[in-house]
């Protein structure tokens, strides 16, 4: 049997690259989906491939810096899918934006997800979150100014940093305030993966060879490699890990 069969996932960030990858990964595994993003024309478009895969799936436009909208947002999910097992608390930046959006969206909106998501999990008998960190919530970035395009976007890298670190922190926090009532908490921590958020780095000149580069694997990591890598912390074989940050990162953080 599927390891999601009768269960329901929110996916936020579901709308592009790891969060679509990881929506697709749960619907092919049984799962039904709500597609969560910012940008409602791309969580519809991944809502529809859901559907094709035979899976219940939904739509659901939602900005995650807002608490209330996040909370709305498992609400309706439970509404509309008949219950929430699985939060993938994917949705996130790059580093072109600054200090006060990047924590807005990276930082508070994975901390609003857990706040409403974990009691909900606990009062239906149990359930797990994979928050999306990074690499760069286990050390810092190497060299940014190379290939970020210089300080002016400094604020930004540092930021994310910051806001990735938290996650880590909050990863490990949750899974232990809600340890003994069913709900893991887990975090993957994925390298540089091909997807639209680091196109511009990729195109720049030098750039692809550069982030190859940091990779031990010598190549950068496909959104369906994270989104593997999350089902299973989210599904019952990893049954007995919660407050794991796991490297996703073509040994990356190994170096
Ligand atoms: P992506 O392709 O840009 O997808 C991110 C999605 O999140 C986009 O659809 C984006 O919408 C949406 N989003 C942005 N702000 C949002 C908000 N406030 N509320 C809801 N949705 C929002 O990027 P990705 O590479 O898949 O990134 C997914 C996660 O992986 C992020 O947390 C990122 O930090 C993390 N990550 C990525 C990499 C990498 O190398 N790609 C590495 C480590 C970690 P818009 O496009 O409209 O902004």
């Amino acid at each position: 049997m599927p390891q999601f069969d009768g269960k329901v996932a929110l996916v936020t960030g579901a709308g592009s690259g790891i969060g679509r990858a990881m929506a697709l990964r749960l619907a092919g595994e049984g799962a039904g989906v709500m597609c969560a993003d910012v940008d409602e024309q791309g969580a519809q478009a991944t809502a529809a491939r859901v559907a094709e895969r035979g899976a219940r799936a939904g739509a659901l436009a939602l900005d995650v810096s807002s608490e209330a909208a996040f909370a709305a947002g498992l609400e309706h999910t439970v509404s509309e899918l008949g219950g929430l097992d699985v939060l993938m608390n994917n949705a996130g930046v790059g580093a072109g934006f600054t200090w006060e959006q990047t924590i807005g969206v990276n930082l508070n909106g994975v901390y609003y997800g857990l706040k409403h998501a974990c009691p909900m999990l606990a009062a239906s008998g149990g359930g797990a979150v994979v928050n999306t960190a990074s690499i760069a919530g286990l050390g810092a970035l190497v060299r940014p100014g190379s290939y970020t395009g210089g300080p002016g976007k400094l604020e930004g890298v540092n930021a994310y940093v910051a806001a990735k670190h938290g996650v880590v922190g909050l990863t490990r926090q949750f899974a232990v305030a809600f340890g003994t009532q069913g709900v893991r908490v887990n975090a993957v921590c994925p390298g540089y993966i091909v997807t639209p958020m680091t196109e511009p780095v990729r195109n720049a000149e030098g750039g692809s060879e550069f982030l190859e580069s940091l990779h031990p694997i010598g190549r950068l990591g496909q959104p369906e490699e994270v989104a593997a890598v999350a089902a299973f912390l989210a599904g019952p074989q990893a049954s007995f890990v919660t407050g794991a940050a796991l490297p996703v990162d073509g040994g990356y953080s190994a170096r």
